[in-house]
């Protein structure tokens, strides 16, 4: 082995929000599979996605995420390029355009903005609730917004990555209208109850593996609505019916994702145990945020903090850039908050270890009182 391999002792604590912090062990069997998938003669990069043995992979996968998620046969579960934003247009193509229809949005933060802005070229598209002039510091509760029984959808943000605002839980959704949910940035982090949703979706990278592949899990009898006219990528219906096939898949990102899924449910022990795991983890952070109301301030109102994006902010941009640069000094990387709020930004995903949470949340209590 040279001097310059790079070893699991070296790694620090990666607080990236995305892409971001996966499990050793994942990349571990990643690194001994490199080079020969065991038994197949060639590395899984070099392997035709037709060979069945990239088929048990994407098999194993979705196997994986049913029985994780509790998703039954009505759902189907879509592996699909073009990350959570191609997800903005391909709702609104797939659920809205042509409809006759309006849909409706749950805006709490950036990226529910930044979906509805795709969603109004595709059709009648409104906000029935907007968080922005309380800077996104809140999710409503069922009696802040007005849901519409004929509505095409009701979409929500379920974890706003940028602002660290979560639900506790699904939003209320009138019967019929279906519920869907940009998941990205806490897809895997708790239980939700699939039977609630239309589509679900979530990028990779921020809790599930690499960047590269988006898993959509959509319910069957909302796969014939949509127009045969749209490009062809963009039907729903054309990966549904093709098992993911209808063109050449991510298969190195399904791969590692179905590692990090198994490694969810056999490492951890299931998602009611990764959401205590997380939870503990998101409460040494609060806590000391919540012990130091003076110096930190947190910026989600307490019922909806981020079990995954822990944002606050320090009395002056001169303390903020004095913690970013010790907490690099101590290995705690990649804390600056979002480039559009400011701000410190601690992502703490299903992959970040214990250590590293108490790593930082020991740092922030002495540089409060050094600093305070
Ligand atoms: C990161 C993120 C996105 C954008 O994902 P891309 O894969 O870069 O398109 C969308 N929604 C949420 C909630 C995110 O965290």
């Amino acid at each position: 082995m040279s001097m310059s391999t790079p070893t699991a002792t070296q790694r620090t604590f990666n607080f990236s929000p995305g892409p971001a912090v996966l499990p050793v062990s994942v990349l571990e069997e990643l690194r001994d599979e490199m080079l020969c998938l065991p038994g197949a003669g060639c590395s899984l990069l070099e392997m035709s996605h037709r060979d069945k043995r990239f088929l048990e992979i994407l098999h194993g996968a979705e196997a994986s995420l049913r029985s994780l998620l509790g998703i039954g046969d009505d759902h189907a579960v879509l592996f699909l390029q073009g990350g959570a934003r191609l997800q903005f247009s391909m709702v609104a193509a797939n659920l809205l355009r042509g409809s006759g229809k309006t849909a409706e949005y749950l805006v709490t933060g950036s990226w529910g903005k930044y979906a509805l802005a795709e969603a109004v070229k595709e059709g009648d598209a409104n906000a029935i609730y907007n968080g922005q002039a309380d800077n996104f510091n809140a999710v409503p509760s069922a009696g802040d917004y007005q849901a519409s029984a004929d509505a095409a959808y009701l979409y929500y943000c379920s974890n706003e990555t940028i602002q660290g605002v979560q639900f506790p839980t699904e939003p209320e959704t009138p019967s019929g209208v279906p519920l869907v949910c940009d998941s990205s940035s806490d897809f895997l982090c708790r239980p939700v109850d699939m039977s609630r949703y239309g589509v679900l979706y979530a990028c990779a990278q921020k809790n599930a593996g690499p960047a590269g592949v988006t898993v959509v899990v959509i319910r069957r009898d909302l796969l014939a609505q949509a127009s045969a006219d749209l490009p062809g990528y963009l039907l729903y219906r054309n990966h549904a019916e093709n098992d993911s096939e209808w063109n050449t898949p991510p298969a190195f990102a399904i791969y590692a994702l179905g590692k990090v899924a198994k490694w969810v449910a056999d490492d951890i022990g299931g998602l009611e145990a990764m959401r205590k795991h997380n939870e503990q983890k998101a409460a040494l952070l609060y806590d000391v945020i919540d012990a130091f109301p003076q110096f930190y301030h947190g910026h989600a109102v307490t019922d909806c903090r981020s079990l995954m994006n822990v944002t606050f902010r320090l009395p002056s941009d001169t303390l903020q850039a004095s913690f970013i640069a010790g907490a690099k000094a101590q290995d705690l990387e990649n804390l600056a908050g979002h480039r559009s709020v400011g701000g410190i930004r601690a992502s703490i995903y299903n992959a970040m270890p214990l250590d590293g949470v108490r790593t930082l949340a020991q740092y922030m209590t002495d540089f409060a009182q050094q600093n305070g």
